[in-house]
């Protein structure tokens, strides 16, 4: 029997992940925060970060690596303070090494800035080399970067004018916890394309990427952060600055893919969505077949609402591998094209003789498809229908999100009939655009689709790109 060896090409990667925490008298806030970017793991594993504020000071430690192998008792025992705020990156702009992990620290006349960045800039080239003509000097090749400067150089005597300032002028995604020497701060840009919350603890507040992270620290869901909000936490309590949004244009692939079924995003449960998602693909790609599997994980809730709304049993067809540690983390296209891999092996008892449909979250480039099919028949499957719990991916991500260049996409240029020969599937179907918009509860607005039709909600230049500071 064939084990299945899945490249990491063949998904978009993740974003990354940021937390803050302000907590009165509890000077070790980096504990909370470590368990907190634990559960932020998948969004990010290239680097982890923590800085503290502790009477004033800020000191930051960050490396490469996921955070339990970056942080250990006795890191974590260093960096007393009651705030602080943290990060995982995959890298989306700029290279993976240490200098551009985050949270980054600015120092400028009248403190210090400590800043954690979720997401992309789609004018951080022309942005950046406006910034150097006048002087400035920047130590990494991250749009992050370009952020933390742009609020020190506006910064007077309040954050949130400087803030405001900043945001006039960077345009795209960002989700942002950011330390002073006195305040804790979170900022959703103006179309709230990546998810920020908000949260109680006993005596203070926490921001997060993601709903799963205040449940791991024991906080309570206050509310998601608005687009184009700027939440302000000091002494005096919270202060919420809403500067001009645009039209709300969330990510609508951290409901399919990106974030954990146990998040809730914008009041939309993950889970849910994907459940619903696969109960609307059952009804709109049947097929006949014996049992209903998945491709694990993102592809386990729309493979149980595939089996419930068809009514043909769920099984577990596919064994994943979850301890792959650093072998897994680094992004190159060369180390991918090693075939450094995570291993799936078919469960040859719930395959062998019967007609199988398996439910994946996306196909990217087909090519890890593929692999799945043929192993899954190597296993002794009858037949193999692939049914996809999001619509053909089209388009390339400019917004956090390393999706592959348009040539790379197979749904950019391939028939679905093409693509099911490519991946040797006996018959393939993709949830509808409108399937994916009924799951998450949406006539058609309020989310960023672009990589499923094109319709970016910020206008693209040519200077967005990856390695863009590097090159220069
Ligand atoms: S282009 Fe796709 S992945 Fe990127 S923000 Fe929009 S929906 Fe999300």
């Amino acid at each position: 029997m064939q084990n299945i060896f899945l490249s990491d090409c063949d998904k978009p990667k993740e974003e990354c992940g940021v937390i803050g925490i302000y907590e009165k008298n509890n000077i070790n806030t980096a504990v909370l925060a470590y368990y907190g970017l634990i559960a932020l793991q998948h969004r990010g594993q290239e680097s982890a970060g923590l800085a503290v504020k502790n009477d004033g000071i800020i000191t930051c430690y960050k490396e490469m690596g996921l955070v339990s192998e970056v942080f250990d008792s006795q890191i974590l025992n260093l960096l007393k303070g009651d705030s602080c705020i943290g990060h995982v990156r995959y890298s989306t702009t700029g290279e993976s090494f240490v200098t551009n992990a985050q949270p980054l620290v600015v120092k400028y006349k009248n403190g210090t800035i400590a800043l954690a960045h979720n997401g992309n800039l789609v004018n951080a080239h022309s942005v950046r080399r406006e910034m150097e003509e006048q002087g400035m000097i920047f130590s990494t090749s991250i749009d992050s970067e370009i952020i933390a400067m742009l609020i020190a150089k506006n910064y007077r005597d309040d954050i949130a004018d400087a803030i405001v300032k900043t945001m006039d002028v960077i345009k795209g995604a960002y989700a942002l916890t950011i330390m002073t020497n006195d305040e804790l701060i979170g900022v959703r840009d103006k179309h709230g394309l990546r998810p920020l919350v908000l949260g109680r603890l006993e005596k203070g507040y926490v921001l997060a990427s993601e709903t799963c992270a205040l449940d791991t620290m024991g906080a309570e869901f206050i509310r998601d952060v608005k687009p184009g909000e700027i939440v302000i936490i000091n002494e005096e309590g919270i202060r919420s600055v809403q500067t001009n949004a645009e039209e709300k244009s969330s990510c609508i692939f951290e409901y399919i893919y990106f974030a954990r079924p146990d998040s809730v995003i914008d009041g939309i449960s993950v889970y849910t969505s994907r459940e619903i998602a696969g109960r609307i693909l059952a009804k709109e790609q049947p097929a006949e077949a014996d049992v209903v599997i998945c491709v694990p994980d993102s592809g386990t809730p729309s493979a149980i609402g595939y089996a419930k709304e068809s009514g043909i049993p769920y099984a577990i067809g596919l064994i994943k591998n979850k301890y792959i540690g650093r072998t897994f983390i680094q992004p190159s296209q060369e180390v991918r094209e090693t075939g450094v891999t995570l291993k799936l092996n078919p469960l040859k008892e719930a395959i062998q003789g019967k007609r199988i449909v398996i439910v994946d979250d996306s196909i990217v480039r087909g090519t890890t498809s593929k692999k799945i099919v043929q192993a899954l028949r190597d296993a002794g499957a009858k037949e193999v229908h692939v049914r996809v719990s999001s619509p053909v991916v089209t388009h390339p991500c400019y917004f956090g999100i390393n999706t592959q260049r348009q040539g790379e996409l197979v749904g950019a240029s391939t028939l679905i009939e093409r693509i099911k020969e490519k991946i040797g599937a006996d018959s393939l179907g993709y949830l509808s655009y409108e399937g994916l918009l009924e799951s998450v509860g949406s006539t058609g607005k309020g989310y960023c689709a672009a990589c499923f039709n094109g319709n970016y909600p910020v206008v693209i230049s040519e200077e967005c790109d990856k390695h863009m500071f590097e090159r220069r």
